[in-house]
C-alpha cells in the first residue's frame, strides 16, 4: 500500500463537505468537428441552421435557468444570464456567419472556430474576471455546436452504478446544476476557482467540490475510491478502512459545527461579557452583497471598487459607480458601507488602465498614489460616493496611505467635489466619513496622526503583512513567511489599536485574517471592535464571538504579543482558545502542541 501522502491529492476547496465514494471521468469539452466544406449554394441554407441552433439553445438555457432558480435560488440563476447574453452578442454571432459565408464552412465548424478564437483572445488578456468567463463561453459552444451536430449532451447519470464523485477537465454551470446528491455525491474539476460559475453552484447545491486540481484526470483513474475534502480541498484515493472511518468522523462533527453556524446568523454578535463586535462583510463582486446579507453582515467593511474597471474596456462612468454604490448601500439597509477608492497598481493594473512598467510594482504607482495623480478618474468617484450617499450610510477609505497629506488632499477633493454638486444642484452629500486604510508600517507607526485627521482606521492585514515583513503576499514560496501572527505585525496590530482609542476614532481589520478565527480571537483582544470578513466565513466568525469574553480575548492578546514567533504566538492563542470553544470542531487534526501548558509556555 502507498503512504497517505502519495494517495493526497490537493486542489482548491470550493464547496465545503465531505465526500466518499468510487470517481466516474466525464468528458466536457468542444466535441470534435469534422472540417467539412459546403458548396456556394447551401451556404445560406447553414446560416439558417445556425440561427435555428442559438433559438433552440436559448431555449435549453432559459429552461436550465429556471431549474437553477427553483434548486439553487434566483441569484445562482443569474448565472445562467452570461451565457444567455453569449448567444445574443452580435459581434460573436456576425463573426461565425462571416465565417461560414467567406469560407464556405459549415456552421459548426465555423462556431467552434470562432469560439477557438475568443477562447485565445480572452486566455491571453491576463483577466482574471475573462477567465472565469472561459467555461461559460465553452459551455456555450458545447451545447450548440452538439445542437448542431444533432450528438445531444451525454447524460452522466446514466453511467453511474452508484453515488459517485465525478472528475472532469473542467466543469460547466449547466452540468452542475442538473447534478444531484443521490447520484454524484463530490466533483472534482482541474480547471476552475473560487469564483468560477460551476462552483458557485455545486456550493449552492451543497455539493461538495475542489476544482483547480492539477492533472485530475490523469491522476485518478477511473472507478478508484476517493475520500473528498471540500473544505480543505483535499482528495485521498483507494483510503483504508481506518481513514473512511475518521473522514465519518469528521464528516459528524462538520456537520455539527453547520448546524450551530446557521443557528448563529439570526443571533446577535455579542460576548458573553456583553461586548458588540460589529460584523461586516468584504465584498468584491456584486454577487457577493447577497451573500453577505444571507450570512448577517451588519453592512461592509470593505468594498472593493477594481471590478468596476476590470473586464471593461473603458473606465465606469460616474453614473455607473453612483448606482453601483446606491445599490450595495440600500442593500445594507442604515448599516455602513465603507467605499474604498481605487486600489489599482501591484497587483491589479486592469485592461482600461495601463499602468507603467516597473520594476517594482508592488513599491510603486499605486492605490491612492495613482488616485492623486490621475484627479478626473479619482474625482469621478468621489462624486458617485457622496451622490449615493444620499440614500445610503456611505463611508469612503483609501487604501495604501503612508502620508499625511493623502489623506488632507483626498478631503479637500471631496470637499470641492461636494460644493460642485451643490451648485450644479445635483443631490449629493455634502461629506462622507473618510477613513484611512492602514496597510503599511509607515501608516501604522503613525496612526496616532492619521486618526487624528480622519474619521476611522481600518487594517488591511494583507498589505500589512507583505510591507512590515518583506514578503511578497502572491509568492508561493514564501508562503510559510506570509504570517499576520508575526510579533512585528502584532505590535503594529496593537499600536493602531491604542492610537485609534485614544483619538476616539472607530479601528476595524478588513483583511483576511479577520476571516479565520484564532486571529478573530486576537483581534478582538487587542482591541478591535469591528471586523469585516469574507461573506461565507460571518457565521464562523460570529459563532465564535459569542462564545468568548473580551477578558480571555485580551489575556490571549497580551500572551500572543509577548512570543517570540509567530508559531508561539499561535500556540499561545490555540491554548486559549481551547479554554473556551471545542478546537476540533473547527479543524478535526487541532492537536495542542504537546507536552505544554499555557501557564509554561516558553515564549
Ligand atoms: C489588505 O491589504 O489587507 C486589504 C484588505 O486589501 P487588498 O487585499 O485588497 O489589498
Ligand atoms: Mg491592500
Amino acid at each position: 500500500m502507498t503512504s497517505a501522502s502519495d494517495r493526497l491529492l490537493r486542489g482548491i476547496g470550493v464547496s465545503p463537505g465531505i465526500a466518499m465514494g468510487p470517481t466516474v471521468r466525464v468528458r466536457w469539452a468542444l466535441p470534435e468537428v469534422p472540417h467539412r466544406v459546403v458548396p456556394r449554394t447551401q451556404v445560406e441554407k447553414e446560416v439558417r441552421r445556425l440561427r435555428a441552433a442559438l433559438k433552440d439553445v436559448r431555449r435549453q438555457f432559459t429552461e436550465l435557468r429556471a431549474r437553477a432558480a427553483d434548486r439553487a435560488g434566483l441569484d445562482e440563476a443569474r448565472i445562467f444570464d452570461a451565457q444567455l447574453l453569449m448567444l445574443e452578442d452580435k459581434d460573436f454571432i456576425d463573426g461565425v456567419i462571416e465565417l461560414i459565408r467567406e469560407n464556405h464552412l459549415t456552421a459548426e465548424k465555423a462556431f467552434e472556430f470562432k469560439t477557438l478564437e475568443v477562447r485565445d483572445l480572452w486566455s491571453a488578456a491576463g483577466n482574471p474576471l475573462l477567465k472565469e468567463r472561459l467555461a461559460d463561453l465553452t459551455g456555450v459552444a458545447i451545447r450548440v455546436i452538439q445542437h448542431l451536430m444533432h450528438s445531444g449532451e451525454a447524460e452522466v447519470w446514466e453511467m453511474i452504478a452508484e453515488p459517485s464523485i465525478i472528475v472532469a477537465r473542467e466543469l460547466s454551470p449547466g452540468l452542475t446544476v442538473q447534478l444531484d446528491r443521490e447520484h454524484v455525491v463530490g466533483l472534482i474539476s482541474e480547471e476552475g476557482t473560487r469564483t468560477s460559475h460551476a462552483a458557485i453552484l455545486a456550493h449552492s447545491l451543497g455539493i461538495p467540490a475542489i476544482f483547480g486540481l492539477r492533472d485530475a484526470v490523469a491522476r485518478i483513474r477511473p472507478g478508484t475510491r476517493a475520500i473528498l475534502d471540500g473544505t480543505r480541498g483535499t482528495v485521498l484515493l483507494d483510503p483504508t478502512p481506518e481513514e473512511v472511518e475518521e473522514a465519518g468522523r469528521n464528516d459528524t462533527r462538520r456537520r455539527e459545527l453547520t448546524a450551530r453556524l446557521e443557528e448563529a446568523v439570526t443571533q446577535p454578535s455579542v460576548t458573553l461579557d456583553g461586548v458588540h463586535v460589529a460584523l461586516r462583510g468584504n465584498v468584491d463582486l456584486p454577487d457577493e452583497i447577497t451573500a453577505a446579507k444571507v450570512h448577517g453582515a451588519e453592512g461592509v467593511g470593505l468594498l472593493r471598487t477594481e471590478f468596476l474597471i476590470t473586464g471593461h474596456s473603458v473606465l465606469p462612468s460616474e453614473d455607473e459607480q453612483t448606482h453601483y454604490f446606491t445599490r450595495v448601500g440600500e442593500a445594507f439597509s442604515g448599516h455602513p458601507v465603507v467605499i474604498r477608492t481605487y486600489d489599482l497598481g501591484g497587483d491589479k493594473f486592469p485592461a482600461p488602465f495601463r499602468g507603467p512598467v516597473e520594476p517594482n510594482p508592488q513599491l510603486g504607482w499605486r492605490a491612492v498614489r495613482v488616485c492623486l495623480d490621475e484627479p478626473e478618474m479619482f474625482r469621478t468617484q468621489i462624486r458617485a460616493v457622496l451622490r449615493a450617499a444620499v440614500s445610503a450610510n456611505l463611508h469612503m477609505m483609501i487604501p495604501l496611505v503612508t502620508r499625511l497629506d493623502e489623506v488632507e488632499r483626498t478631503r479637500e477633493m471631496m470637499l470641492e467635489e461636494a460644493a460642485r454638486l451643490e451648485k450644479s444642484g445635483v443631490a449629493a452629500a455634502k461629506s462622507v466619513p473618510l477613513g484611512v486604510m492602514v496597510e503599511t508600517p509607515a501608516a501604522a507607526v503613525m496612526a496616532d496622526r492619521l486618526a487624528e485627521i480622519s474619521d476611522f482606521l481600518s487594517v488591511g492585514t494583507n498589505d500589512l503583512t507583505q510591507y512590515t515583513l518583506v514578503v511578497d503576499r502572491g509568492n508561493a514560496r514564501l508562503a510559510d513567511r506570509f504570517t499576520p501572527h508575526d510579533p512585528s505585525v502584532l505590535r503594529l496590530l496593537k499600536l493602531v489599536a491604542e492610537a485609534a482609542r485614544a483619538a476616539g476614532k472607530p479601528a476595524s481589520v478588513c483583511g483576511e485574517m479577520a476571516s479565520e478565527p484564532l486571529s478573530a480571537f486576537l483581534l478582538l483582544g487587542l482591541g478591535y471592535e469591528t471586523l469585516s470578513v469574507a461573506p461565507p466565513a460571518l457565521p464562523l466568525i460570529k459563532w465564535l464571538i459569542r462564545q468568548v469574553t473580551t477578558a480571555q480575548a485580551r489575556s490571549a492578546a497580551e500572551a500572543a504579543l509577548a512570543a517570540r514567533s509567530a508559531d508561539l504566538a499561535l500556540d499561545i492563542l490555540r491554548f486559549a482558545l481551547a479554554e473556551a470553544v471545542d478546537l476540533t470542531l473547527l479543524d478535526p487534526d487541532a492537536r495542542l502542541p504537546a507536552g505544554r501548558r499555557s501557564g509554561s509556555l516558553k515564549l
